[in-house]
This record gives C-alpha cells, sequence and structure tokens, in this order.
C-alpha cells in the first residue's frame, strides 16, 4: 500500500458558479475541516471562462499532488481538457481529481457520493460528504469519452453528452442557476411546455453482453468499483480525519483551445501513436465523421428523437440518478434516447422516476437504453443544441468513445 504524506492540493473555485456563493461554501464548511485533516492547499479562484483550462495547461503538475475543483461541472470539464491538451497528457491526466460541488449542476459529485453508498445528499450536505471524501484521499479511476465535432476538434467529457431536450434544459437554465440546482427542474417544465421533437440519426457500438456465468465455474472478477489505491493523506492519524456527514447542469463554451484530431495509422490494439514525449491518444473505434459507420455498430432506424443521452456517470444532477449501475471506471457510455410520440405526462413521469432511478421500470415504449463503446449522432434538423458536461459545444454531427479509466479521481 502507498503511504505517502501529501505535498499539496491545487483548489480551484469558480466564484460565480451556481448561486454565486461557492467560495463563501469553502469557507463555511471545507477551510476548517482541511485543516483538521492537515491537508495542505492553495485556493486559486478563477476570474474567467477558461481561466482554469489554461492553468492547468501551463502547471508544474510535480508542484501538486491533486486539483480539485469547487464548482459545478463545468469546471472540471475545463481543467480535464486543459491536461488532455498537454504534450504531456499521459502523465497529466493521472494527476488525481476531486470535486466540491459549488455549481448549480453538481453531477460528478452526485454521482461519487452516490459510489460510496452513502443515502442520498444534497447542498451542504453533499458538500460535507466531498470534502470527507477529499480528506480520506482514497484515489480510483474515471473513464473519459472522446468526442469529435465536426469541426475536427476533440473534448474529453466526463459525465454527458446530450441533444434534444436535455441539452435545451441544460443551456435554456442558465438564466435560472442563482436558485441552484433546482434550475433543472424549472428548466424541465418549461421545456415540457413547448415540447419538441428533434430530427436526427443515431448510431451506436453496443457492448457485448458476456453470458451470465454458470453456477460453479470460475470467472474473471469484475473491474474495481471501489478505489483501490489510497494515495492521498494515507498516513493521517485517524482522529483527525473529521467525520462523515452521512455516518448516522452555462455559459457558450469556447472550443478553441481543443485537441485537433491528429490522423493517425493505427493498429489492432493501440491506443497511442507517436514517440514517447508526443503520443497522441488515438480513437480506434471511431473512423473519420465522414465516412459511413463500421458494420459492426447499430444504426437506430427511428429518426425522430425527444431526447438523446450518453451518460459515463450515475447521476445527471443532484437529484437525477439516470443511469443506475454506472460506476467511475465502469467502462460503458450508457446511452438513453427518447422517440417522438411520447405524450407530456409520459415524459414528466420518466424525469421524475429519475429520482429513484426507477426510470427504466415505467414501462415506456419511447425510452431505450443501451450500454455502449462508442456513438454517432447526425442531426437533421438544422438548428439546436448539443451539450457535453452540460457545456454547450458545436452544433452538427458528433461522435465519440469511451476510454476507460483514464483518468484518475477522489472518492470512496
Ligand atoms: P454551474 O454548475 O453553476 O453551471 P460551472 O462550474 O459549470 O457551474 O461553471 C459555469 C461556467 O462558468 C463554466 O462554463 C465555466 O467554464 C465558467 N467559469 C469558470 N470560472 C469563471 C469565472 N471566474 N467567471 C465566469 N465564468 C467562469
Ligand atoms: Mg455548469
Amino acid at each position: 500500500m502507498e503511504v505517502r504524506r501529501p505535498r499539496r492540493v491545487m483548489i480551484l473555485v469558480n466564484p460565480h458558479s451556481g448561486r454565486g456563493q461557492a467560495l463563501q461554501l469553502f469557507t463555511a464548511h471545507i477551510e476548517g475541516m482541511l485543516t483538521e485533516a492537515a491537508v495542505p492547499y492553495s485556493l486559486i479562484i478563477t476570474e474567467h471562462q477558461n481561466h482554469a483550462r489554461e492553468l492547468v495547461r501551463k502547471a508544474d503538475l510535480s508542484q501538486w499532488d491533486a486539483l480539485v475543483i469547487m464548482s459545478g461541472d463545468g469546471l472540471l470539464f475545463e481543467v480535464i481538457n486543459g491536461l488532455m491538451e498537454r504534450e504531456d497528457w499521459q502523465e497529466a491526466i493521472q494527476t488525481p481529481l476531486g470535486i466540491l460541488p459549488g455549481g448549480s449542476g453538481n453531477a460528478l459529485a452526485a454521482s461519487v457520493h452516490h459510489y460510496s453508498q452513502s443515502p442520498p445528499a444534497w447542498n451542504e450536505e453533499l458538500l460535507l460528504s466531498c470534502g470527507f471524501m477529499l480528506c480520506k484521499g482514497l484515489v480510483g479511476s474515471l473513464d473519459l469519452v472522446s468526442i469529435h465535432l465536426s469541426s475536427q476538434q476533440r473534448l474529453f467529457s466526463f459525465l454527458s453528452l446530450a441533444w434534444g431536450f436535455v441539452a435545451d434544459v441544460d443551456i435554456e437554465s442558465e438564466k435560472y442557476r442563482h436558485v441552484g440546482a433546482i434550475r433543472f427542474l424549472m428548466g424541465t417544465l418549461v421545456r415540457l411546455y413547448s415540447l419538441k421533437v428533434y430530427q436526427g440519426k443515431l448510431a451506436y457500438l453496443a457492448v457485448k453482453e458476456t453470458p451470465k456465468p454458470q453456477k460453479g465455474t470460475i470467472t474473471a472478477s469484475h473491474p474495481p468499483s471501489t478505489p483501490q489505491h489510497p494515495s492521498l493523506c494515507s498516513s493521517l492519524p485517524c482522529q483527525l480525519i473529521p467525520t462523515s456527514p452521512n455516518q448516522n447542469h452555462h455559459r457558450n463554451h469556447s472550443t478553441t483551445n481543443s485537441n485537433p484530431i491528429t490522423s493517425v495509422i493505427t493498429t489492432k490494439g493501440t491506443e497511442t501513436q507517436g514517440d514517447a514525449k508526443t503520443k497522441t491518444l488515438v480513437d480506434s473505434l471511431l473512423p473519420g465523421l465522414d465516412q459511413p459507420v463500421p458494420e459492426s455498430w447499430t444504426v437506430v432506424k427511428e429518426e425522430d428523437f425527444v431526447l438523446v443521452l450518453a451518460i459515463y456517470q450515475s447521476h445527471l444532477a443532484e437529484d437525477l440518478w439516470t443511469a443506475p449501475g454506472a460506476m467511475a471506471d465502469d467502462g460503458f457510455i450508457h446511452l438513453f434516447y427518447v422517440t417522438a410520440g411520447i405524450s407530456r405526462p409520459a415524459l414528466l413521469r420518466l424525469f421524475l422516476a429519475m429520482e429513484k432511478g426507477s426510470h427504466l421500470a415505467c414501462g415506456c415504449p419511447h425510452l431505450v437504453y443501451k450500454k455502449v463503446k462508442a456513438l454517432r449522432l447526425e442531426p437533421i434538423s438544422p438548428q439546436g443544441v448539443i451539450s457535453v458536461d452540460g457545456e454547450m459545444v458545436e452544433y452538427g454531427p458528433v461522435q465519440a468513445q469511451i476510454h476507460p479509466g483514464l483518468a484518475r479521481l477522489i472518492y470512496g
């Protein structure tokens, strides 16, 4: 077991996220906890959009044991993309990342809290839970998804790719950010009233389900669902660790700094290409966006949708348990789509059921769920919104593939 004292944690705070109280929340709830647990940190307050992205792109990462985000999901999206834009991305993306919910869209925080098998928590209670996980410092793997946009840019995503209803709510509800997480409910009700149908083509590469093991046979164990490598603060005396409180979804996102998709020759099973210093991460499952999808893919016959949502964490928001079986490092994209023809009450029922993760049991014939490794979406509707991790990206054809366990996350 790796036991070492922490060097230092960089904590990035977006003072405008959520209700604009991230800094106050940090001071009120987290500062003392970190001091008590003797976790040294430096607080950096972001000054503008993409500040964090630029900062981590240039940072001397040998100075930092972890990069922690106190904001919504949007700031972590910046940090992950900043790390992946570095020449030494392979090493940089191994820097443990942490999340403290300070935004209005705190999906990853809600997900990691859920993975810790604690009962649901919201607001300050969720913040305390994530603060406690940060002090414990267990580090596990985090899947990332690489996303190709029609402009040849590539982004990295840890949470979701959405089009239609969910993406519209994500972006339209930005104006209600001051009310906090409830903005998604308000946005959902408004969008429900003016329900739209979105035309497009969807295709995916399904995960081959392995047959259930027969009784008495020995099978390989599943990938770890709890972090295996304690690496931060693991030498802290127990009495210094605060008690867990649980023991008893923006703005137009600029893609100017994104990774260009480099054309690479790939051999089967090769994930990177190039010499040690300038290796490129290869998306071996994805043909060019101008090429047809491979024959092994499934092309969805419907072309009229209410929503398409690819999610790779359990929660889409604090109170939306969207992908009940999802884990941080399960290696799956959980693909949901809802076809046109669903009534408003039926769609509302789905979202209400999602709070308890029971939407798949609603028997709704319009809802389809697949575990996939890659997907492509080609909108036909001339205008619309596509969101990645709750941030608006360029509208047009888009494709994605999973990279299991590419990043590391503090949770557990
Ligand atoms: P929320 O959950 O409230 O949407 P996010 O963390 O998603 O919070 O941040 C919202 C947006 O603010 C993101 O696009 C992020 O890049 C951007 N951002 C980060 N720091 C700042 C800042 N200092 N001023 C303005 N926008 C910022
Ligand atoms: Mg956000």
